[in-house]
């Protein structure tokens, strides 16, 4: 196997999980899109059903096969919209999808029909992401419409939050009107004596600064991936562990005389006589192309700075003098005992997600449970 991995911590997963359970004392809906955020989907499906939760979603119906394939029973939400074609496999794989309108719906029950099974349907609420999701006016008509038909059932009723990981006053009024909104129109569904089945709202950002917003289930996905928002202080608001440790070899070592440059474009030049190390990630690999001269790794407990550009399958490391590291040395790129994929997000102003789905296949998964 090639020295680059990902290690996924199993153990912090099952720590994530009861984190959130104890914090909400609700259901778990554990999103698995996106290969589990770049984790790996079978694999996290398994630990996180041991570990409590019992809802799994995904975006695409590829995704959910994929689990149904790999022998996960579990109830499968299918969070994204799939072309008309895509209906028969959805239903052969037994997802339950969110739905939002009309033409979707009618779909659903033609299909449910033919194969005379009964697709479970949550009802989408759109109140303010501007995404999916009918308004909240159209949701009682929607929910007695989907109850009505015997091919369908209405298993829940959701909506989903857009800045409820911010704390900023004007975020913080509007997440409060969403989930008035939405609270609202459950309200509006049990007065036609509709059962709204499982009401569902609270992402991430909910799950940590909103309680208002668990109703009977919460969706938490990076949280459980051991990213949480920042509290006032600028601290993580909960105390979650990444899973997510990217670890690779020295492979080539060589020191190098003052004014030696490094790697495409000359942009790193030896101050003084160093040591440069070799490592046999880049950008193709799903390292940010950005981080080059930028980022440090862990090298021999001691965090050393990338020298020069990253370039597509290798990269370059600035050992230092007398590090005392050797030709096959393991160096961590991020998490485990280096700054986790959060920190490397912040310094390119994006998201941990990007960083987590964008390690690539080429990328093997070594997964890890210490308990
Ligand atoms: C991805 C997603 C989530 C999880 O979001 P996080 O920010 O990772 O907690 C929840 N609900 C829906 C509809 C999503 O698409």
């Amino acid at each position: 196997m090639r020295a680059t991995r990902a290690l996924i911590h199993l153990d912090h997963l099952k720590e994530n999980i009861a984190l959130v359970t104890e914090k909400t004392g609700r259901a778990i809906c554990m999103p698995l899109k996106a290969g589990a955020y770049g984790h790996g989907a079978l694999e996290l499906a398994g630990a996180a059903l041991a570990a409590g939760v019992t809802y799994l979603a995904v975006a695409t119906v590829g995704e959910g096969t994929e689990l149904r394939q790999g022998g996960i029973e579990a109830p499968v939400l299918l969070l994204s919209i799939p072309l008309p074609e895509e209906i028969k496999e959805l239903a052969a794989s037994d997802m339950e999808p969110l739905a939002g309108d009309g033409e979707y719906i009618d779909a659903l029950d033609h299909e449910a029909a033919r194969t005379g099974k009964r697709i479970r349907v949550h009802l989408k609420i759109d109140t303010g992401m501007g995404r999916i999701g009918c308004s909240p006016a159209m949701a009682p008509a929607l929910a007695s419409r989907i109850t009505k038909s015997k091919n369908l059932m209405l298993a829940g009723t959701a909506t989903h939050l857009a800045v409820s990981d911010s704390l900023a006053p004007k975020d913080r009024a509007f997440t409060n009107r969403q989930l008035e909104v939405f609270s609202a129109a459950v309200e509006a569904i049990k007065a036609l004596g509709v059962d709204p089945g499982l009401v569902h709202a609270a992402n991430t950002g909910a799950v940590t600064f909103y309680s208002g917003a668990w109703f009977d289930m919460v969706r938490p996905g990076i949280l459980l991936y051991g990213y949480a928002p920042k509290d006032k202080t600028g601290k993580a608001a909960v105390p979650v562990k990444p899973l997510m440790e990217l670890v690779s070899s020295l492979v080539f070592i060589k020191p190098v005389a003052r004014g030696t440059t490094v790697s495409y474009g000359r942009i790193w030049k030896a101050r003084t006589g160093t040591v440069i190390g070799t490592i046999p990630i880049g950008y193709a690999d799903g390292l940010p192309r950005g981080l080059g001269n930028t980022w440090r790794i862990l090298a021999g407990g001691v965090l050393r700075p990338l020298a020069g550009r990253i370039c597509m399958d290798q990269c370059m490391v600035d050992l230092g003098r007398d590090s005392g590291l050797r030709r096959w040395d393991r160096v961590t790129i991020f998490g485990g005992k280096a700054p986790h994929a959060g920190v490397m997000a912040s310094l390119l102003g994006t998201i941990p997600y990007e960083i987590t789905c964008n390690i690539n296949k080429r990328v093997p998964r070594i997964y890890i449970d210490k308990n």
